[in-house]
């Protein structure tokens, strides 16, 4: 794993921005709606997330936090 994101649920408003940009495909939109009834996204398989930050850059809610992993981790 080279990167790994966070979502922050109740900040996402499902606009799947991310879910389309994501050049691995690995962000989807989650079953469960949040607290504003919106179903937010969530990530399917975070082993395979490049830290390539796009995802956060497209998402007009600020809701995407990115990391960047060293090799130990
Ligand atoms: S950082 Fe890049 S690879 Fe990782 S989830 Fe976001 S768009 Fe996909
Ligand atoms: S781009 Fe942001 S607001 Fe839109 S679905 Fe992704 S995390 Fe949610």
């Amino acid at each position: 794993m080279k990167g790994m994101i966070e979502i922050d649920r109740e900040l996402c408003k499902g606009c799947s921005y991310c879910v389309e940009v994501c050049p691995k495909k690995i962000i989807i939109i989650d079953s469960v709606f949040n607290s504003s009834g919106y179903f937010p996204a969530t990530v399917k398989s975070m082993e395979e997330c490049t830290g390539c930050t796009l995802c956060a850059t497209v998402c007009p809610e600020v809701a995407i936090k990115v990391y960047h992993l060293t090799e130990k981790d």
